[in-house]
C-alpha cells in the first residue's frame, strides 16, 4: 500500500480564507458602482435585462430622461427604449476589438457636461464585455431558430410560435391559420437533376413564399421540403386564399435545369385553430388536410374544415 501524503494547512490559509470572506463581502456590498454593476450584469445574459441594469446604474451617476440603444444582430433590429427623450444627446458607439455591439443614445433637457460624457464611458467601458456576451447570445439564439439553408425560422421556431399563437387567438378570440405546403415529387427532382438543384429550389420556394405572404405572417421550414405558414388574424377562408396564392407562386418558379426548364409544384393543407386545441392537433390537422391534398392529385389546397 502507497504511503498517502497528509494534507497539511499551510500557516497562511486561514488568513487567505479570512481574506477571501471580507473580499466577498466588500464584493456583494460594495458601494463602487463599477464593480456592482459588472457584479450585476454578470447575473444575466438577456440584452433587455442588461441594459435595464445599465440604465438604472448609469441614471444615478450622470441623469438623463431617455435611453435608446440599437443593434442589427443577424436579420432581427433589436431596440431598447426607456424614457421620454430631450432636447440634449450623447451617442455612442458600443465596439470592442473592432466589432460593433450597438449604438446608445442618452437624452434630458439640459446639456451633459465634459465629465458627464467621460462617466458614461466609464461605465460603458466596464458594461462592454457583458454586453458583447449577451449580443452573442441573441446570435446563437437565433441561428439555433433558424434554418441554415433557406434562412427562414426552422421547427424549433414554428412549434414556439404555435404555442405563442394558440395562447393568443385563445386570449383575443381571433382567429389564426396555419398553411402546411409540401413540394410535390421532390425526390424526383433530387434524383433527376442532383441535390444542388434541389437545394436551390428549396430556396426559391422559401423566398416565394415570403414574398406572398404578409409582414405579420410567417413561413417555417418544417421539414426537408415542407413549408408552415402562420397567419394570424386570418379565418379559414382567408387562409384557404393565402395558401392558393402561394401554390400559384411556386408553380411559377423556373429554374435551368438544361435540355428542359425545371418547375415545381406543391400542395397544401389549411388548418384555424380551434379554442382548447392543443397546438400539436392544430398541426395535426393542417397535415391531415395536406394529406388529403397529396391523395387527390396533388398541386391543390385542401382545407380541415371547422364551419359546416
Ligand atoms: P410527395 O409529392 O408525396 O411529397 O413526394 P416527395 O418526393 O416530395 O416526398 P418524399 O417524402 O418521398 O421525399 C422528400 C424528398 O425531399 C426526399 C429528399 O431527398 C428531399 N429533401 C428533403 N430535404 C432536402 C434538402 O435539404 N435538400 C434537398 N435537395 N432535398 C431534400
Ligand atoms: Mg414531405
Ligand atoms: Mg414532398
Amino acid at each position: 500500500m502507497k504511503n498517502i501524503p497528509s494534507i497539511h494547512q499551510s500557516p497562511s490559509q486561514p488568513q487567505k480564507l479570512a481574506a477571501l470572506r471580507q473580499a466577498h463581502q466588500d464584493w456583494n456590498n460594495t458601494p463602487d458602482v463599477l464593480t456592482r454593476l459588472t457584479r450585476r450584469l454578470s447575473t444575466t445574459l438577456s440584452l433587455e435585462q442588461q441594459l435595464a441594469i445599465l440604465a438604472e446604474e448609469l441614471v444615478a451617476i450622470v441623469p438623463f430622461s431617455a435611453l435608446n440603444y440599437r443593434h442589427r444582430i443577424g436579420k432581427q433590429d433589436f431596440v431598447y427604449a426607456t424614457g421620454m427623450g430631450g432636447p440634449h444627446r450623447c451617442e455612442y458607439r458600443l465596439s470592442l476589438e473592432g466589432v460593433n455591439y450597438g449604438t446608445l443614445v442618452l437624452q434630458r433637457r439640459q446639456r451633459f457636461s465634459e465629465q458627464e460624457l467621460e462617466g458614461v464611458e466609464m461605465v460603458l467601458s466596464a458594461a462592454i464585455c457583458p454586453i458583447r456576451n449577451a449580443c452573442q447570445y441573441v446570435a446563437i439564439e437565433q441561428a439555433s431558430l433558424t434554418d441554415s439553408l433557406t434562412g427562414i425560422p426552422n421547427k424549433r421556431a414554428l412549434d414556439d410560435a404555435l404555442q405563442r399563437s394558440s395562447l393568443l387567438s385563445e386570449r383575443h378570440g381571433e382567429p389564426y391559420s396555419l398553411v402546411l405546403c409540401d413540394l410535390d415529387h421532390f425526390k424526383t427532382v433530387n434524383d433527376t437533376h442532383g441535390h444542388v438543384v434541389g437545394d436551390h429550389l428549396l430556396q426559391l420556394a422559401a423566398c416565394e413564399i415570403e414574398k406572398s405572404i404578409r409582414t405579420s405572417d410567417s413561413v417555417y421550414r418544417f421539414g426537408g421540403e415542407e413549408f408552415a405558414i402562420l397567419l394570424p388574424h386570418t379565418s379559414e377562408q382567408d387562409a384557404r386564399d393565402v395558401a392558393e396564392r402561394v401554390r400559384e407562386a411556386i408553380a411559377a418558379i423556373r429554374v435551368d435545369g438544361g435540355e428542359k426548364e425545371l418547375k415545381v409544384t406543391t400542395s397544401c393543407g389549411v388548418a384555424t385553430f380551434l379554442p382548447k386545441e392543443a397546438p400539436q392537433a392544430w398541426l395535426a390537422r393542417a397535415d391531415e388536410a395536406l394529406y388529403r391534398a397529396k391523395h387527390q392529385g396533388r398541386n391543390c389546397t385542401r382545407v380541415f374544415a371547422t364551419i359546416s
